[in-house]
């Protein structure tokens, strides 16, 4: 009969956590590359293409918040965000995230995080400036944080490099980045996508200890509560990702679970 009785109750608060278990909140973190009218390369997406994910979003009630609200509610920091909700950021500073993407978002008013790698800021012909880039701050709508100083593959180099050579490359490029950023734009830096998505265990102590709170890779599911915040996934969002594509990644912050999951 007690037997009987724990059984009943465990089925029960079974029964009444089952909702939110199913539900539990997951976002999409969507990152962008390039963009142009044409796609000249798998990076860029087609300016058309993107305004189309853009009205996609909107027309399926979805709404775009600032990564970092993402991030406090994962670690517990934030309340719940609204519900349906995303995160659109733009990685390597290409000039047609001022040129097309900008002017995009701003009349659409929607929050976006840059990962910048200082080294081709003003300097590289395909990259923004640093005036373009303190323009987009000054926006209230971009939030500019880093992707280390010169976007080394960090596997290929620790393969290359001595033990210490390799430990004094990670450090720089995490602290150099996250203090060129600072004191050019005037803004915190705490956020790191991790060049070409890879990491590992060690770099991403060696992130924790440059003083990074959190850090983003590439892969293919979203965020959820107790992933781990030094490996969070992305959506690589590339011009092959069709409508069809788009709206199974926009259906996943309804809060169902992927398939096969
Ligand atoms: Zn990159």
């Amino acid at each position: 009969m007690k037997l009987r009785h724990c059984f009943l109750s465990l089925v029960c608060l079974l029964a009444m956590l089952l909702p939110f278990l199913v539900h539990a909140r997951q976002f999409p973190v969507l990152v962008y590359h390039r963009f142009a009218p044409q796609a000249v390369d798998s990076m860029t997406v087609r300016t058309a293409a993107f305004e189309a994910q853009l009205e996609q979003i909107e027309a399926g009630g979805y709404r775009v918040i600032p990564l970092r609200q993402v991030l406090d509610y994962l670690a517990g920091r934030a309340p719940e965000p609204p519900p349906r909700a995303l995160a659109i950021s733009a990685d390597d500073g290409h000039a047609s995230v001022y040129r097309v993407m900008y002017p995009i978002v701003q009349r659409r008013h929607l929050p976006i995080t840059l990962f910048i790698y200082p080294s081709a800021i003003s300097n590289a012909s395909y990259a923004m400036t640093w005036a373009q880039l303190a323009e987009l701050r000054d926006s209230g709508l971009f939030d500019i944080q880093s992707h280390t100083y010169w976007h080394p593959n960090f596997l290929r180099e620790r393969r290359q490099l001595s033990a210490d050579a390799y430990a004094h490359l990670v450090d720089d490029q995490l602290i150099r980045s996250r203090a060129v950023l600072r004191q050019r734009l005037g803004r915190p830096v705490d956020l790191l996508a991790w060049p070409f998505g890879l990491w590992d265990a060690e770099l991403e102590s060696h992130a924790a200890a440059a003083g990074y709170v959190a850090a983003f890779t590439l892969e293919h599911r979203p965020a959820r509560r107790g992933d781990d915040p030094m490996a969070l996934p992305r959506y690589l969002i590339t011009d092959a990702v069709d409508a069809k594509a788009f709206a199974a990644i926009l259906r996943l912050a309804d809060g169902e679970r992927e398939e096969g999951r």
